[in-house]
């Protein structure tokens, strides 16, 4: 593991015996797999991976790690418009929006700080103190665009 991924690592296992929870070797390999894997996975995808590591790892226990990945705030939960729950890796300072395109499901990730500051000055306005946001914003990829030309 790289050294991100251990310490997220140990933070899982932090996590799970302050939780008093039983860190089994089945969601040991899970969060590894995780914390290894880029990206943003359906938990179907995601288990379709850990079953290359560990086929005798059920996509239930699959499920509910991600669930505690993100009760441990390891583990982020993203919902685009299609309605499918995403999990991505959670990590400090690395807050950031999404473009998706809606024809080939390609995630872009991106940040600026304008617009970071600007809702922050948003919310003021309202004399909010903001904790988060979801920010998605939805299109046509350039490939996808210039296919569409062809066809
Ligand atoms: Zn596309
Ligand atoms: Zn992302």
């Amino acid at each position: 593991m790289n050294e991100q991924s251990s310490k997220a690592f140990s933070d899982f296992l932090a996590f799970m015996s302050r939780n008093g929870l039983n860190t089994t070797a089945q969601r040991k390999v899970i969060a590894e797999a995780f914390f290894e894997l880029p990206g943003h996975h359906s938990l179907e995808e995601f288990y379709q991976h850990v079953f290359k590591l560990d086929s005798g790892i059920g996509q239930t226990t699959v499920y509910r790690t991600l669930k505690l990945l993100c009760d441990a705030g390891l583990a982020t939960e993203i919902h685009f418009k299609d309605g499918i729950t995403r999990y991505e890796v959670a990590r400090p300072n690395s807050h950031h929006d999404h473009i998706v395109c809606l024809s080939c499901g390609k995630i872009v990730e991106i940040y600026d700080q304008r617009i970071e500051s600007l809702q922050r000055e948003i919310g003021e306005q309202y004399g909010f103190v903001l904790s988060g946001h979801l920010h998605n914003l939805y299109g046509i990829c350039d490939v996808c665009r210039k296919q569409d030309k062809v066809d």
